[in-house]
């Protein structure tokens, strides 16, 4: 597989409630660190900042 190591599953969890609502894909060479995205939480009921986890 070529693309091994490139692209790593990684989770997205609430800043606001830490929960992990997402589970998604991300480019290592696109995005070294540690990525976040406003996202709806359904816990908050409102959209949120999500951090990846692990
Ligand atoms: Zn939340």
């Amino acid at each position: 597989m070529a693309q091994a190591g490139v692209r790593v599953k990684v989770v997205l969890a609430c800043t606001e409630c830490k929960q992990r609502n997402y589970n998604t894909m991300k480019n290592k060479r696109n995005n070294p660190d540690r990525i976040e995205m406003r996202k709806y939480c359904r816990f908050c009921k409102k959209h949120t900042v999500h951090k990846e986890t692990r």
